[in-house]
């Protein structure tokens, strides 16, 4: 069997993804490697090829008992031998774990890095051949990554306990430099092959929106959204308990996850939206890094999370079955208010680094906010933003996210930046420097109690912005400091300064514009893809199909998409197979699969079209029945838009 075999037996893909043959290749060679790639890109096969291929065991570390159940269940399903190791274990499950380990079962095995140094582990380590250890979201390892896990350091000890030096691969979505090098020098990894694909997930629109009403918008979107299944995240426990208890009494099927709720109660939130028993999930970062479900159809941010890496991370959780997907923020000014707080109390957790060391994770973190703030008001492509975050030469316009698909009042702000910039100026001739809301407050003449008693009320541009609202003075404030009109400082109370470029506002020698959106817009780039899912939504065959699916997910206890995606299920609508060999053509099919339920799908494919004549498949090299219905309904779906 070689690679390709693999893919097609036991993974029922027909071709690799870009990146992952590279990778395989290089393991099998015997050289370490780094793999960066987006969620949802594929990271698992680079590794579980190779492990099928190497004559030992392939050690897979992994932060989540979530993660590790997930993929063991995944690959028992595909015929591959298997198991996690974890706290979840019983005491027998434990004993029946190691005799099987130690018998060379099993090809890949999962472990929690916590496991690592216990006696037992070590020594059915010296006793069988580990061929790979594989770390995956391997970011956590690093300080400077957004989950850092002090346990990952075990890694490292380990493989330095080992009387033999297996290969090692590391796998992240997390592709900041700092990261990487992190990554390759704490792992130690030797001369790896590092891989960076691209980031960009095509499959994925992007959106912000500013709503007067964040919970009134957010049921808008749900309403939308119809049954599709996504993720509400909010950054306080708090907002996660309201959220959901709203959405529950409006009528919408929802279930809450953060790290204050008993694990007995987050084991069963979590599962409740797996099994697709519960439609939304409203949580905290704390949800999500163990989360394979491949058919989440939306992520809606409630509030700005703290940097670009975490949202791009948790927004990446949509569409990776390849299925067009919304990743939608909805942002306020208080959203950055309250992540600074966040920041700066998070210095009293970490107990273990030094005041510098503290201050200088302080910087970095305001310095990331500062960019996902820049994310949230920018009128620029979003796409190309994040992307040349991330260190990516990108597109100028994606035409897939809200701001390229966006109506734009193209406005002439001149004559509002010449007042804000002189505040700016008029405050600091006083000797004193404020922040954005203050200096917004003074513009808009607010009455608030700290600026009147600071005898700020007396300044000459005081209230010379009262006839525009306090939202459009603070997003016109963000556009200046984005464009360097004003320098916002690093300090630990950011304050507004001039820049080099304020005097030729002043001076009026420059006319500034400004995009601002009008209304989230409509979407046009996926409405071919789109306008197909619709048509197999609604066809007979597909939800009997999807009824079958459920079914053997119930009787398996594993979630429907580990049975099958719907994306398999679609194809078997096109390719109609009636017969095993019929079946194995169906992309997403192994031979384990078509072994296991090719039986109960094909009768049920074959008693339908019994049932239903006209749908009868056509000839070879025919376009057939559902073929021309498919593609009459795409052209009444492009009719029925113009
Ligand atoms: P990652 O770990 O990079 O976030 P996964 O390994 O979980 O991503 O894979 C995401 C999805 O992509 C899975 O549903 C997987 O079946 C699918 N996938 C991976 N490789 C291929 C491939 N070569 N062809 C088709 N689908 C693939
Ligand atoms: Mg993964």
């Amino acid at each position: 069997m070689d690679k390709y075999d693999i893919l097609r037996e036991f993974f029922g893909h027909e071709k690799f993804r870009n990146g992952q043959e590279e990778i395989i290749d290089n393991i099998l060679s015997g050289r370490d490697v780094l793999g960066i790639m987006p969620t949802g890109a594929g990271k698992s096969l680079c590794y579980q090829i190779p492990a099928m291929l190497l004559d030992g065991i392939t050690l897979v570390i992994s932060p989540l008992i979530s993660l590790m159940k997930d993929q063991v269940s995944s690959l028992t399903e595909s015929g591959i031998n298997a198991a996690c190791i974890n706290s979840s274990l019983g005491i027998q499950e434990y004993h029946e774990f190691f005799r099987r380990a130690n018998n060379n079962e099993y090809k890949i095995i999962y472990a929690a890095p916590e496991r690592l140094d216990t006696e037992e582990f070590l020594n059915f380590a010296e006793n069988v051949k580990i061929s790979m250890i594989t770390v995956d979201e391997a970011h956590c390892v690093s300080q400077w990554g957004q989950d850092f896990r002090p346990s990952y350091l075990r890694i490292v000890e380990f493989i330095d306990k080992l009387s033999y030096r297996p290969i090692i691969s590391a796998f992240t979505a997390t592709a900041t430099k700092s990261v990487k090098n992190d990554i390759a020098d704490i792992l130690k990894l030797a001369d790896p092959f590092t891989l960076t694909t691209g980031f960009d997930r095509k499959n994925l629109y992007f959106g912000v929106i500013k709503p007067n009403n964040k919970y009134i918008k957010l049921t808008e979107l749900l309403k939308k959204y119809g049954d599709k299944s996504g993720i509400v995240y909010c950054l306080s426990r708090k907002g996660v308990e309201e959220v959901c208890e709203k959405l529950n009494e409006d009528g919408f099927s929802a279930t809450r996850y953060h790290a204050g709720l008993s694990q007995e109660e987050r084991n069963k939130n979590q599962e409740d939206f797996i099994y697709d028993r519960k439609q939304i999930m409203v949580a905290t970062n704390a949800f999500g890094m163990g989360i394979d479900k491949s058919n989440v159809g939306f992520v809606i941010h409630y509030n700005m999370p703290k940097n670009i890496e975490s949202y791009y991370q948790e927004a990446g959780r949509a569409g990776r079955d390849g299925e067009p997907a919304d990743c939608i923020l909805l942002y306020n000014g208080q959203d950055v208010r309250t992540n600074q707080f966040l920041i700066d109390n998070n210095r009293d957790l970490n107990t273990e680094l030094s005041a510098e060391q503290l201050e200088e994770v302080r910087r970095k973190d305001m310095e990331r906010l500062k960019f996902m703030t820049y994310y949230c008001t920018t009128s620029d492509c979003l796409r190309s933003f994040m992307l040349r975050y991330f260190g990516e030469n990108s597109y100028a316009q994606c035409g897939n996210c809200s701001c390229c698909t966006g109506e734009f009042e193209l406005t002439d702000i001149t004559i509002d930046a010449q007042k804000i910039i002189s505040c700016v100026y008029r405050v600091h001739q006083k000797g004193r420097d404020y922040g954005k809301s203050m200096i917004a407050d003074i513009l808009k003449g607010s009455k608030n109690e700290k600026l009147i008693n600071l005898g700020l009320d007396t300044l000459s541009t005081y209230g010379i912005m009262s006839d525009t609202l306090i939202r459009v003075i603070r997003s016109e404030i963000d556009w200046l400091i984005q464009n360097e009109y004003l320098l916002l400082t690093d300090s630990e109370y950011p304050v507004l300064r001039l820049s080099a470029k304020s005097a030729d506002i002043l001076k009026g020698n420059t006319k500034i514009e400004m995009k601002i959106p009008k209304a989230l817009p409509k979407k046009e780039k996926n409405s071919k893809k789109e306008a197909e899912n619709q048509y197999y939504a609604e066809s007979g065959l597909f939800q009997k199909l999807r009824e079958l699916r459920s079914a053997i997910a119930a009787e398996e206890s594993v979630p429907a998409y580990i049975v099958f995606s719907d994306a398999a299920l679609r194809d078997m609508c096109r390719k109609l197979p009636v017969d095993i060999n019929g079946f194995y053509e169906v992309s997403g099919v192994g031979t384990r699969k078509a072994e296991k339920y090719g039986e109960r799908f094909c009768s049920l494919i074959a008693n339908y079209i019994r049932e239903n004549p006209n749908e009868e498949k056509a000839p070879q090299g025919e376009v057939s029945y559902l073929e021309r219905q498919l593609e009459s309904y795409r052209e009444n779906a492009v009719g029925s838009k113009r």
